[in-house]
């Protein structure tokens, strides 16, 4: 048997997640003075919150009049009616005093001329619903992630914080812990570094473990943005709600997905076909280019696929932003400027920039409920919340953006579902004084890392495999693009369930050549890769059973939104023998005070 060490911790909270979700959720914890471990695949800064661009939404009318509920109304609007507006209402009420938070504790926004916090018009967000173009996405430049990510690793670094906060950077989580009776425990995480399982108790189990979008070919997320957090879930028999709605940003660069932020329009950039046509126009006739990201997706795939679009593939579209002026480029999107120049050879301060729709977010997840607790769902359909664990930021679904996410509005989701998830976590500890048995170290390890150690004795031990790792990956992201991306049909659907089977059967034979146990990425990446056919599968799944077209969610075959019929999320349960069953719950239509908004046609 293969020599793997095993280490055992106690904690009061265990966070799985580094990005801006999981720090915030780390202050919080910090502050209340409970001992937490927050656990990350890389160095907290590295985490991809630090690639966000264009901003963090807030009605703080620093630009023009604006209100919360103008905000509210749009996310609604935006998640084509399919959101939880009692998520909705909390989080766009929260966001003015969260950014002002995050002004105070040192973060460096952009500055009107009065000296406010800047903020630039970006898709979908409007004023008095709907009548005009609303300046709500707080920027920093173009590197906002790049601020929040700072300004909250800092935060989690004062003194009073620090003492109690443990960073576990390179360890990559492998199993939720969960008894029988269904409270979670904490996690198995391996050593990166050193080898080695290290096992993480813990009363509460944060789980921010960002999106995953890398199973698509052309993507705009980081390398480990795999998907650890929806396959914890799904092999400990929890549900994933909605997973079929996946974010296709417009302006990906071609060729390559990295983003080109909605800000650029949000300035006054715009798109053009091969005919140099402004196409948004025929789309969204009001807003335009900035209309949400699913209808601008749409437009510009319906060019492509008609022949308009550009190049000798007529496989792409323009994005132009010269008149914007070089000195505002260089001020407001420098970043923009540097990425097109770098990934594309393209000046944009005189040339457009070629773009294609790319994979960029799941506006799914593990299910929570608005204190960032994870729920399943009783006979009764009644959400119950999992004792011991909580989802915030990307990985989790509140949910906060329905069927079609609203740019920036996800650094304002995890800044505070972070928040409040650590602090319901927190309250719950010091409140509840929650026990679970503390087991010696052999019974924990034999057994509920038992399965655990098992895969690693394998793979170590194993042989090399008779499959290569690259060949199944390689074919995932291209069937997943082919199939899964802006247009779906049942035929399409049909095709890709039948490709994860085989991929699922080949990843069986495949092995180690590495079996060194000092940071061994052939290690991760077999796990990142059964990470990505665990979010295909579900996700698929869900796109084929769902029979209507809603926010990101469109069926060729059924063009049409079905409110009597589908207005209904789904949970996704993966079961023993690998397959995936769906199930269909309430949404949450009432708010906490506001009106309910009610479902109407979706135009912008
Ligand atoms: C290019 C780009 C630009 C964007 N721009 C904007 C924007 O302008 N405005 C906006 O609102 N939203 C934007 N978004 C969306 C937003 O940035 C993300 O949804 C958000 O940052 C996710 O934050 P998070 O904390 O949930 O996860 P992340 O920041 O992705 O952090 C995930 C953490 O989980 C850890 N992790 C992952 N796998 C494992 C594992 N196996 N074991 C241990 N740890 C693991 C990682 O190490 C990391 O620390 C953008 C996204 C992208 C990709």
């Amino acid at each position: 048997m293969a020599d793997i060490s095993v280490r055992i911790e106690e904690f009061d909270v265990v966070i799985v997640g580094a990005g801006g979700a999981g720090m915030a959720a780390a202050v919080q914890t910090g502050m209340a003075g409970l001992k937490t471990a927050v656990i990350s695949e890389v160095y907290p800064t590295r985490s991809h919150t630090v690639s966000a661009q264009g901003g963090i939404n807030a009605a703080l009318a620093n630009m023009d009049e604006d209100y919360w509920i103008w905000h509210m109304y749009d996310t609604v609007k935006g998640g084509d009616y399919i959101g939880d507006q009692d998520a909705m209402e909390f989080f766009t009420k929260n966001a003015p005093k969260t950014i002002i938070e995050l002004e105070h504790w040192g973060m460096p926004f952009s500055r009107t001329e009065k000296g406010t916090a800047y903020q630039r018009a970006f898709g979908g967000q409007t004023r008095n619903f709907g009548e005009s173009i609303a300046h709500r996405a707080t920027a920093v430049a173009d590197r906002s992630g790049h601020a929040i990510v700072h300004t909250l690793f800092e935060r989690t670094l004062r003194p009073d914080i620090v003492q109690y906060v443990s960073y576990y950077s390179e360890y990559y989580a492998l199993k939720l812990l969960r008894n029988e009776e269904g409270t979670v425990m904490g996690v198995v995480a391996w050593d990166m570094v050193n080898g080695g399982v290290h096992i993480f108790f813990a009363y509460a189990t944060i789980l921010a473990s960002g999106g995953n979008t890398r199973n698509f070919r052309t993507n705009t997320n980081a390398h480990v943005n795999t998907g650890i957090g929806w396959k914890l879930c799904a092999q400990a028999g929890i549900p994933i709600k909605d997973p079929e709605f996946v974010q296709f940003h417009p302006t990906g660069i071609y060729g390559v997905g990295n983003l080109i932020t909605e800000g650029v329009r949000g300035e006054g950039g715009y798109l053009l076909n091969a005919q140099g046509e402004r196409f948004m126009k025929k789309y969204a006739p009001h807003v335009l280019d900035l209309a949400s990201r699913d209808v601008v997706s749409r437009g510009m795939a319906t060019e492509i696929r008609e022949g308009r679009g550009v190049g000798p593939k007529k496989d792409h579209v323009l994005l132009k932003l010269d008149h914007l002026g070089k000195d505002f480029i260089m001020d407001k999107l420098p970043g923009i400027w540097e990425l097109a120049y770098k990934f594309v050879g393209v000046d944009c301060t005189k040339d457009p920039i070629p773009v294609q729709p790319t994979a960029h977010y799941h506006m799914g997840g593990i299910p929570t409920n608005i204190h960032g607790q994870v729920v399943d769902w009783d006979k009764d359909n009644k959400e119950v919340p999992i004792p011991g664990l909580y989802a915030a930021g990307e990985v989790g679904c509140g949910s906060l953006h329905g069927a079609n996410r609203l740019g920036c509005n996800s650094l304002l989701d995890l800044v505070i579902t972070g928040k409040e998830a650590g602090r319901h976590a927190a309250r719950w500890i010091l409140d509840e004084h929650p026990t679970f048995p503390n087991p010696p170290e052999e019974f924990v390890a034999d057994k509920y890392a038992k399965d655990v150690m098992d895969k690693l004795n394998e793979l170590f031990d194993g042989p090399e495999g008779t499959v290569k790792m690259d060949e199944i990956w390689e074919d995932l992201q291209d069937t997943m693009q082919a199939d899964m991306s802006v247009f779906r049909i049942e035929e399409g659907l049909t095709r890709q369930l039948a490709r994860l089977d085989e991929y699922f059967e080949k990843f069986k034979k495949v092995g180690l050549s590495d079996k060194s146990k000092v940071f061994n990425t052939e290690l991760c990446e077999y796990f990142d890769l059964e990470n990505m056919l665990y979010v295909s599968k579900i996700e698929t799944v869900a796109a084929y059973n769902r029979k209507e077209s809603r926010g990101a969610h469109y069926r060729d075959d059924y063009p049409e939104r079905d409110d009597a019929n589908w207005m209904l999320h789904t949970a996704a349960y993966w079961k023993e023998d690998g397959s995936v069953v769906t199930e269909y719950k309430p949404v949450r239509q009432k708010p906490l005070t506001a009106p309910t908004f009610q479902p109407k046609k979706r135009v912008y």
